[in-house]
């Protein structure tokens, strides 16, 4: 699993999410799939990255 920091350009708040892989996130990301949630914008970009090594 990996923990991406999102932020979005349009309200510029952040907030964590997990994908199973970094491919999951491309995938997401050209699917339109990620959402800011706070104002349900598309315009998401990843800052930081965890690496979970629990599992
Ligand atoms: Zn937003």
């Amino acid at each position: 699993m990996i923990k991406y920091k999102l932020k979005c350009k349009d309200c510029e708040k952040s907030f964590d999410s997990w994908f199973s892989s970094s491919d999951e996130y491309e995938k997401l990301k050209k699917k339109k799939y990620l959402i800011c949630h706070f104002c349900n914008s598309k315009d998401i970009i990843k800052t930081i990255i965890f690496i979970d090594n629990f599992y």
